[in-house]
Parts: C-alpha cells; structure tokens; sequence
C-alpha cells in the first residue's frame, strides 16, 4: 500500500497557490483541500456553520479560529486514510497548534513572491460581479476593455485589490503567517520556494515531492474515535 502523505500550502494572496495546489493534487494524487473552497460550500449550503463565517468571508476577514478549526479537523479526521494538501489552513498559529494535535504534517511549501509581483497581479484583477467571471489586464484581458466578454456588462475592481488596500492584506499575510512558518521550521518539515513565475518555481516544487513521496515513511493521523 502506499504511504499516506500530508502537506499543505502557504503564500499571500496572489501567490499561485491555487494552480500550484491543482498541480500537485493532479501530479501526485494528493486530495486538495481548500479552506476557502470548505466556507464557500457551507456558505451556499447555508449551514449553522455557513450562517456563522457568512459575514467573515464576504469581509475578507478572517474566520475566528475556534470555528475554523470545527469546519476542519473533523474533515481531516475522516481523511485518516488519505494522502491530501491542504490550502488555506492553517492560517494562524492557533490553527496550526490545533492541527498539530491531531496530525503531524509530512511537508509545508512557502512560497515567497516578491512584493512587486504579487502588487502587479492583484491589482490588475478585474471582476463581473453577476457572474464571478475574473479578467486579468496583463494576461487574460476582457474583449473590450472594462466590459464582461459574456454580458457586456462593466467590471469592477474588489475594494480589496485595489492598490491601497494591497499593501495592508500583504503586510497582514506577512504578520499571521509568520509564527505558523517559524512552526514548521522548527519541525524541520518547511521548504520556502521563490520567484516570479509559477511555472519556474513549479519544477522544483515537483522534484522535492517525487523525492519525498517515494522515500519517506509518513506520520500519522488519529482516526476517528467513533
Ligand atoms: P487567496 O487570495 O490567497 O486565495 P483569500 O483570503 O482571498 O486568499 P480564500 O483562501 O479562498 O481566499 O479564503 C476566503 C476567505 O475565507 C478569507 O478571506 C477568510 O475570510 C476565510 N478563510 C479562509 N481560510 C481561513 C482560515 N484558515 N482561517 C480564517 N479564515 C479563513
Ligand atoms: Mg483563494
């Protein structure tokens, strides 16, 4: 059989994760759990749950731990015989304490953006609002400028992409995200990737995973007591 394998993602908004997570779910069959994916769901589901985190998420704030943490681990519970990668959680230290406690994970991957890249990206991001659809100006630009390819209809820009608003999301990434990175440090289970581009970072982020799933004996996760 083979050894389970768990890992998660970390890096600030606009870094790549998602395709690099698609990449490594696809590549190396790990199930991809997204925390934003998990709210988004019980938002629409309109669960206790949803009710609860529906007023966080349309704020871009985060998700009081304690609820956080109740959404997640039952989930990863229930995935005792899995490998996965999780994106999104943990996003505090509480959460990754928390996480800790039920599971030790195989292997963290940070990715490090320059600024100025990630600025560029988010900040060309234009949105329908009807639809969801998402245009970037650089390298996937709408038909006609300002309007939605479909409809017609303008686009608009996210209060949180807009320049000024960057530099405060970045900054607060960098300040919540820096204990659970020193966590995993000092598990010796952090590998930090930078650069510019996914697709130049992704090779190596493909070369350490190949080397670790095949060799590496796993941990393990508590299963489910009922
Ligand atoms: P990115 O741009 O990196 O995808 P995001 O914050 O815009 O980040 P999601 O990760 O999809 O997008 O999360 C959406 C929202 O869900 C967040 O703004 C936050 O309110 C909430 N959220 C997601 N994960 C967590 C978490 N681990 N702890 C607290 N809140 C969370
Ligand atoms: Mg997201």
């Amino acid at each position: 059989m083979a050894k389970l394998f768990r890992a998660a993602i970390m890096g600030p908004p606009g870094s790549g994760k998602g395709t690099i997570s698609e990449r490594i779910a696809q590549s190396f069959g790990l199930q991809y759990l997204s925390s934003g994916h998990f709210l988004r769901e019980a938002i629409a589901a309109n669960t206790e749950a949803g009710v609860l985190v529906k007023s966080y998420v349309e704020r871009s704030v985060l998700v009081p731990d304690p609820v956080m943490t109740t959404l997640m681990l039952p989930r990863l519970e229930q995935l005792s015989n899995h490998s996965w990668l999780l994106d999104g959680f943990p996003r505090t230290l509480a959460q990754a304490q928390a996480l800790d406690s039920i599971c030790q994970l195989d292997l963290v991957i940070s990715l490090n953006i320059p600024y100025e890249t990630l600025k560029e990206r988010l900040s060309d991001r234009w949105i329908h609002p009807a639809s969801g659809r998402v245009y970037n100006m650089g390298f996937n630009p709408p038909r006609v400028q300002g309007r939605d390819d479909i409809s017609g209809e303008p686009l608009i820009q996210h209060d949180d992409d807009k320049p000024e608003a960057l530099m405060a999301r970045l900054r607060h990434y960098k300040d919540v995200a820096k204990p659970v990175i020193d966590l995993y440090k000092s598990q010796g289970i952090l590998h930090s990737f930078s650069g510019t581009e996914t697709d130049r970072i992704w090779p190596y982020i493909s070369s350490l995973l190949s080397s670790k799933i095949s060799t590496q004996p796993s941990n393990t996760c508590q299963t489910p007591t009922h």
